[in-house]
């Protein structure tokens, strides 16, 4: 369990990136809907657009489970083909967004600045930002992680108000931690990059910080509980081992224990 100071509830969420077809992501959500969620914390989950409507109508109204979409463009609407608005994964049954994926980033042009636009209209549109930040691999082996992903946060939070900051949910995602290829960060890497993003959270919300600061990149059931020891994490993003509804339920029980609500 974490020290007193714990900031609940204990996010934990998982994006199922290019996963699922729509009678896979309905099971999932069938899965989780009749299982018992602990509590003190706060689950979520990112279909694919195609299934986010068939998500939304498999989970209870009752549910706690957030539902999120793994991107959006920043236009209300018109001339932008293969791209879908806010309102429109809003319309779908998304609640927050995901913005700025490194693979967004890598392989679809996501740059610093299209992040902030996202990230306002995301806000714009009522949807909560889960703004996605990390260092490349040469980055963290030059001491330089801090720095970057300051710059990226900074960057992402620039088109928002600090009462809007206040809002936001920000995902610490070091680039060689992530998929299969990637190790996970251990606690000690990870602690002074995120102390650093609460600290410009703060700095930029006018003393309040971010709604919640995630840890991702290949988090598992061995690792989950040491990552979430440290005070300014306050969640988990998790991608393969929760593709599964078994794998989420169990990371949601150890999410649990770290929020240490009997
Ligand atoms: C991710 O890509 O955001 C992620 C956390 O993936 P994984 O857990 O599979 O490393």
């Amino acid at each position: 369990m974490r020290g007193t100071d714990v900031k609940l509830p204990v996010w934990i969420g998982t994006s199922w990136k290019m996963t699922k077809t729509i009678a896979e992501a309905r099971a999932y959500i069938e899965h989780i809907a009749t299982a018992e969620l602990p509590a003190g914390i706060q689950p979520f989950v990112i279909p694919a657009h195609t299934s986010l409507a068939a998500a939304r109508d498999a989970l209870p109204a009752e549910s706690p489970v957030l539902l999120g979409a793994q991107n959006a463009h920043w236009g209300p609407e018109g001339a932008g083909t293969g791209e879908v608005s806010m309102r429109m994964v809003g319309d779908a049954g998304a609640r927050l967004v995901e913005i700025g994926h490194s693979e967004r980033r890598q392989h679809h042009a996501e740059t610093d600045e299209t992040v902030a636009l996202k990230a306002r209209a995301a806000v714009d549109a009522g949807l909560m930002p889960l703004i996605c930040v990390g260092e490349p691999v040469d980055v963290h082996e030059a001491g330089e992680a801090i720095e970057f992903v300051s710059s990226q946060v900074r960057a992402a939070l620039g088109r928002l108000s600090s009462t809007e900051v206040s809002g936001v949910l920000i995902a610490y995602e070091p680039i060689w931690a992530i998929g299969e290829h990637g190790r996970p960060a251990t606690p000690t890497e990870v602690a002074p990059v995120v102390s650093e993003l609460a600290r410009v959270a703060r700095e930029v919300s006018g003393g309040v910080g971010c709604r919640a600061l995630l840890y991702g990149g290949s988090v598992d059931e061995a690792n989950a509980a040491d990552l979430l020891l440290d005070a300014n994490t306050d969640g988990l993003f998790v991608g393969r081992a929760a593709w599964t509804p078994e794998g989420f339920l169990r990371l949601a029980a150890i999410a649990a224990e770290a929020a240490g609500v009997p």
